[in-house]
C-alpha cells in the first residue's frame, strides 16, 4: 500500500475515537500532535527501510514481528514529552500505527513476518495495487471529513461547557 493510506488509516482511526468522545463525553481522549506522530508511527516501517519492489519488502528487516516488538520501548519512549495521564494511549495508538502497516503491507503482497527466524513471506496480494491509490483517496476523504468534524463537535463542547459554568451553582 502507498504511505498515503498507512499515514492516513491510524489517522482515520484516532478522529473516529475522538469523534465518539466528543459526542458522548464533550472531552478529547488525544493530546495535540498526537496525529501527526500516529501518521509518523504508520509510515515508519517503510521509513525505516525504503523499498520499491515487493521483493525489497520481503527482505525488510521493518516489516518483521521483532520489529513491533522492538518498537514497544520506544512508543514508550517518545511519549515523555505528552501530558501526563495522555501518554500510554499516545504509546498504544503510534505503536497500533505501525502494526496496521505491517497487516495492510500483509493483504497486499504480503511481509516477511517471521525475518530473521524464516524468510518466507506470508500474506497476498487480496487488494491489488491498482486500487492501492482509490485506498489513499478514500482515506484522505475521510481524514478530512474526521478532522472537520471534530471540529465543529469541540465547538458544540465548549458551547455547552460554558452554559453548563453559568448555570453553576450561585
Ligand atoms: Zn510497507
Amino acid at each position: 500500500m502507498f504511505d498515503g493510506f498507512h499515514a492516513l488509516l491510524p489517522v482515520t482511526g484516532c478522529l473516529a475515537i475522538e469523534l465518539v468522545s466528543l459526542r458522548w463525553r464533550g472531552v478529547r481522549v488525544f493530546p495535540d500532535w498526537t496525529l501527526p506522530v500516529v501518521a509518523l508511527f504508520g509510515v515508519l516501517p517503510d521509513l525505516c527501510s525504503p523499498h520499491l519492489s515487493l521483493e525489497d519488502r520481503y527482505e525488510s528487516w521493518s516489516h518483521t514481528l521483532l520489529f513491533l516488538v522492538l518498537l514497544l520501548p520506544v512508543c514508550a519512549g517518545m511519549t515523555w514529552w505528552f501530558p501526563k495521564g495522555t501518554r500510554l494511549r499516545v504509546a498504544v495508538v503510534g505503536w497500533v500505527a505501525a502494526a496496521l502497516h505491517l497487516a495492510a503491507d500483509a493483504v497486499s503482497g504480503g511481509v516477511p513476518w517471521l525475518l530473521p527466524w524464516s524468510e518466507e513471506p506470508i500474506g497476498d496480494y487480496h487488494i491489488q495495487p491498482d486500487d492501492w491509490l482509490f485506498y489513499d483517496s478514500g482515506f484522505i476523504v475521510l481524514a478530512l471529513v474526521g478532522w472537520w468534524l471534530r471540529h465543529c463537535l469541540e465547538g458544540q463542547a465548549f458551547e455547552r461547557s460554558l452554559k453548563n459554568e453559568k448555570a453553576g451553582p450561585l
